[in-house]
């Protein structure tokens, strides 16, 4: 089993094997992103339903679809993210 090392946690991890339904981003995000900080990201009522929440996302649009995969970028610390992550939660 492959290891990576998370770009947003820090910790070396096997690479996730599910398919995480991301189309072309799904290869940079399984090089980059532990399980454990796609589960925040992902799990009802975590981070990505905050973002949308936040930021009133209707993904039916494509301008919306481009905020989120931006913030979500930003999240997992890749290394192009064009934005800030600003974590509402707190
Ligand atoms: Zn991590």
């Amino acid at each position: 089993m492959p290891e990576i090392q998370c770009s947003r946690c820090g910790k070396t991890a096997e690479m996730m094997t599910e398919n995480l339904f991301l189309g072309k981003m799904e290869q940079e995000i399984k090089e980059h992103v532990c399980q454990d900080c796609w589960n925040e990201w992902n799990r009802p009522g975590g981070v990505k339903t905050m973002v949308i929440n936040e930021y009133h996302l209707n993904l039916g649009d494509e301008s919306a679809r481009n905020t989120l995969k931006q913030q979500m970028r930003a999240f997992f610390k890749l290394p192009d993210a064009s934005v800030e992550f600003k974590d509402y939660r707190t």
